[in-house]
């Protein structure tokens, strides 16, 4: 069994999706890697023992809601990462 943040899988299952609304934003690995730490950083970590190499699925209520807060935070994210970009 190994612990992670559950919200980091979350985050990389919701992510693809939400960008793909946002056809003007920049979606070099920099940005994205911004935006995804931005994300993380305001979200409660949510800790979990897994066994190794279990990924998110969306299994149940409990997820919806953590769903619903992370693509709150990632909107918050896309638009400071949009309006303050570091990629070079
Ligand atoms: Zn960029």
């Amino acid at each position: 069994m190994k612990v992670k943040n559950y919200m980091e899988d979350v985050v990389d299952y919701l992510l693809p999706d939400v960008l793909k609304s946002y056809p003007d934003l920049c979606k070099c690995q920099h940005c994205v890697s911004d935006i995804k730490a931005l994300t993380l950083n305001n979200l409660p970590p949510k800790y979990v023992a897994t066994p190794i190499g279990e990924v998110y699925t969306r299994v149940n209520e409990l997820s919806l809601q953590f769903e619903a807060d992370a693509i709150k935070e990632i909107l918050q994210a896309i638009k400071k990462v949009a309006q303050h970009p570091r990629h070079t």
